[in-house]
């Protein structure tokens, strides 16, 4: 057994409105630290929503959520917050104009104030980690989608952030480049990085998850082990859910 520590994410009452549509309705939601926690649900759930409400990406309009003991409210803490929570988005979002390494070397020089020769060295210890090193001195659109997300990965790794989440990493991948992918994101999840993650691919969640959390119409609908979850859903919508996934 994996051991967990503190709170890093405590999430309180989470009311999320885009004009007059209530995306995120009163969600509560507790993560401690080397927890992995996976996020399914249909479409419009609001899984994107919450979990960009954790750094900050979409401001909530109330309850409470508190990352790493700051409580995110107002634009203040703003620096603080991003500093410590890393994100990976379905789309890679890479830097077009910037090789990979500066991709990857850019918001430590800029925000941890790290030396290029420092930068530069873990920026290379990450791309060996996420198993391409060679492609340091490309560009982005010279690379496959699944090395861009690998570098997307080694970007976010690069400033050491307390927490990673993920918004389906996997979803825009062709087929043979998803498993490079999963297999990255098991190797960080087994070296006790908290990570929350969105994805249907069951595969992972059974085999690195603590929990699978259920959303549905902007709430957690049904928590439980990965084991528990997908061999015996409890709630009307997550089995339905599971029956069209599966
Ligand atoms: P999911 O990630 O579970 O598919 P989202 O969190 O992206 O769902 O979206 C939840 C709901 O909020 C959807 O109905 C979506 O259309 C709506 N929504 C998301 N972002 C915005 C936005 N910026 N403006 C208006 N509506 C939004
Ligand atoms: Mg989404």
């Amino acid at each position: 057994m994996k051991k967990h520590g503190e709170d890093i994410i405590v999430a309180r009452g989470v009311h999320k409105y885009f004009g007059e549509f209530h995306a995120l309705r009163g969600v509560d939601m507790t993560v401690k630290t080397g927890e992995v926690v996976v996020i399914i649900g249909p479409s419009g759930s609001g899984k994107s929503t919450f979990i960009r409400t954790l750094n900050r990406l979409e401001p909530h309009n109330s309850g409470q959520i508190i990352v790493n003991g700051i409580e995110l409210k107002d634009g203040s803490n703003l620096d603080a917050i991003r500093r410590e929570v890393g994100m990976v988005f379905q789309s890679f979002n890479l830097f077009p104009h910037l090789s990979v390494l500066h991709n990857i070397t850019l918001a430590p020089m800029k925000v941890r104030r790290w030396s290029k020769t420092k930068a530069e060295k873990t920026a290379m210890e990450l791309l060996e980690r996420v198993g391409i090193p060679e492609q340091a001195h490309k560009f982005p659109a010279q690379l496959s989608g699944g090395q861009q997300q690998r570098v997307a990965i080694a970007r976010a790794l690069a400033m050491q952030p307390k927490v990673m989440l993920f918004d389906e990493p996997t979803s825009a991948l062709d087929p043979e480049m998803i498993k490079e992918v999963l297999d990255v994101m098991k190797e960080l999840a087994q070296s006790g990085i908290t990570m929350l993650v969105v994805t249907h691919e069951m595969g992972f969640a059974k085999e690195v998850a603590d929990r699978v959390v259920f959303f549905d119409q902007g709430n957690i609908v049904e928590e439980a082990t990965p084991e528990q979850f997908y061999n015996y859903p409890k709630h009307e919508r997550s089995k339905l859910f599971l029956s069209q996934i599966l």
